[in-house]
């Protein structure tokens, strides 16, 4: 991993500067590509193989496939070898992530165990805890399920029912808790519930725990090969020694968990992504209309480009983040457990960016990559069909796409009030690029994001000591925030490695990107005060076609 570790940097740090360089796929090492290598082959030769029988409701079947994913290291992997896991770094982690993303039922189910469902035990477990329960978790003897739904209180999970009152060393939990991810199978549930009607705490809930009931399995859009159901619990007798962290510190191993939950959706949803594009670039290659193949038609390649495009962009953001997020776990200051704690809570704001941008991109490609299939992308012969089904959710859990905007932008106003720098001062507008180019200059790509530095940093400042923030202003605030994070990494990226794919896409995204920017400061015109300066949109053919030549 070389100097990649050296780095240190802080959350925020984007909306202040370009760094010089950050951590990108170009530098894994062979081990890590080894990893991933037998990751995608176990996905492809043990678990695609058996989707028809996982969606007609085998579900025991999954809990052996996710036993055989231990036994590869899998359930494991960001699970310190202390307790049986591998202790990856999160680059590596998040490109197992990737791999693992590839059949979206066995996903979810090994997401939820190995994120939300294990890492509460990292964050917030006393030692006895972790070293009882995560060596059963990574050999895949227990599976883990995480129940913080319920039917009042979704987004605002705050608003939780289910009640716990102590009794002597045991407390009794009470309440009802929805959607619940590989319920069906679960042995161990971390769940949250008030203490006393008010200190919202996690508890440690075993799957045997008199009075838990799993009803039935939810009929849902997609994901038919997971398990998902209600969990009911009345008067539930759970031991103290399985509370979670402190009474009232709930609030913390829910967000916490949560935070880094959505930076593993932001590896799967590239890895999945990179999946259905590939599967839309086969078909527009071998499926022929008017005598040619459909992919020399610019309305499907420039689909296939723009996809691609995305793809990078996303990649290099979530590398990125990846990067910062393992540096400040490699510090050797404090002990494992408030590093683990420290990475949770510092990188919220990203990690809700990258939640957003990259689902938001994977529906984008998935649904260019069902149109290129034309009506076969309609039928469930096709495994488009399936994808297009199963990601829709990508948008919806760890946080609805709407709760994570806010979310970015809140966690953005609570650094700032911390001091985190802004960039107030006004920029240059942006210079017109020379419609000759194919790439754009560097300077140019700057500028945009100079210009995107100074919107977001006075609609930033503007709200700083606002009390609630205007809704309307979200919206465009976070894409600016998102397309600012997105195109500095993909600029750096670029410049780093001089690929001339990445050149191009730049270029396009680019472009792209100084195309909304007057969209979006005009509508948070209202908070920076200023006129958008006039913008000559540059002409889209060819860097569309300098992308599907670099290809
Ligand atoms: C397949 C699946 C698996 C799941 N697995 C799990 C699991 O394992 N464990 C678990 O605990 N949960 C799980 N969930 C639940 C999931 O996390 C919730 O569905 C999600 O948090 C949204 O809550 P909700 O469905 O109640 O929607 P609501 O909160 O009712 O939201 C409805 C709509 O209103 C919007 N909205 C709500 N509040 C605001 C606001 N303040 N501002 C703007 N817009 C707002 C939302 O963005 C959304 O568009 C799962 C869900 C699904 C579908």
């Amino acid at each position: 991993m070389g100097n990649a570790m050296e780095r240190r940097t802080q959350s925020g740090a984007f909306l202040e500067r370009t760094p010089e360089t950050i951590f990108t796929p170009e530098q894994f090492g062979a081990e890590d590509r080894l990893m991933a290598e037998a990751t995608e082959r176990f996905m492809r030769e043990q678990v695609m193989p058996l989707v028809p029988r996982l969606e007609s409701g085998e579900k025991s079947l999954m809990r052996a496939l996710l036993e055989q994913a231990a036994s590869l290291g899998l359930m494991g992997v960001d699970v310190p070898p202390e307790y049986g896991g591998l202790g990856l770094p999160k680059t590596t982690s998040a490109l197992i992530t990737e791999k693992t993303a590839l059949q979206p039922s066995f996903a979810v189910s090994h997401a939820v165990h190995t994120s939300v469902g294990s890492l509460p035990l990292l964050l917030f477990g006393t030692r006895e805890q972790a070293e009882k329960y995560l060596p059963r978790l990574t050999t895949g003897e227990s599976i883990g399920a995480y129940a913080l739904t319920e039917p009042e209180a979704g987004s605002d999970a705050l608003a939780a029912r289910t009640r716990a009152h102590r009794e002597g060393d045991t407390y009794y939990l009470t309440g009802n808790k929805i959607w619940i991810t590989n319920a069906g199978f679960a042995d161990l549930f971390v769940t949250f519930a008030k203490v006393d009607g008010a200190r919202f705490t996690a508890f440690l809930v075993e799957r045997s725990s008199p009075g838990l009931l799993v009803e039935r399995e939810e009929h849902k859009l997609g994901l038919h090969g997971s398990s998902t159901c209600r969990v009911v619990l009345e008067q539930t007798p759970v031991p103290a020694a399985n509370r979670l962290g402190d009474e009232g510190q709930g609030a913390y191993v829910a967000l916490y968990t949560l935070n880094i939950g959505r930076f593993k959706i932001g590896a799967a949803a590239v890895g999945l992504g990179k999946e259905a594009w590939g599967l839309g670039f086969e078909y527009a290659h071998e499926r022929k209309q008017f005598g040619r193949p459909i992919a020399e038609f610019d309305l499907v390649w420039r689909k296939l480009a723009w996809g691609r495009t995305l793809l990078f962009v996303c990649e290099s953001a979530l590398y990125r983040l990846a990067g910062d997020l393992e540096a400040v776990f490699s510090t050797p200051e404090g002990d494992p457990q408030s590093r683990w704690r420290y990475v949770a809570a510092s990188f919220a704001a990203e990690c809700a960016l990258i939640k957003v941008a990259t689902t938001e991109m994977l529906d984008w490609v998935i649904d260019d990559a069902l149109q290129i299939h034309g009506g076969y992308g309609f039928s469930e012969e096709y495994p488009v069909a399936r994808l297009y089904r199963d990601a829709r959710v990508n948008r919806l859990y760890e946080g609805t796409n709407e709760i994570n905007r806010l979310n970015l932008v809140e966690r953005l106003l609570y650094l700032r009030r911390r001091g985190l720098p802004l960039t107030l001062s006004r920029s240059s507008a942006p210079p017109h690029p020379n419609g000759e180019r194919e790439v754009a200059p560097h300077s140019v790509v700057e500028a945009t994001l100079a210009a995107l530095r100074h919107l977001t940093g006075k609609s930033l400042f503007a709200l700083e000591t606002a009390q609630e923030i205007p809704q309307a202003f979200v919206e465009p605030l976070s894409d600016a925030l998102i397309a600012l994070y997105l195109l500095d990494s993909a600029f750096v990226r670029a410049r780093m490695t001089g690929d001339p794919f990445q050149q191009a896409a730049l270029a396009l995204y680019h472009e792209h990107v100084r195309r909304h920017l007057a969209g979006w400061q005009t509508d948070l015109a209202p908070l920076t005060g200023e006129t958008p300066p006039r913008l000559m949109p540059q002409p889209l053919a060819p860097l569309y076609e300098a992308v599907w030549c670099a290809l």
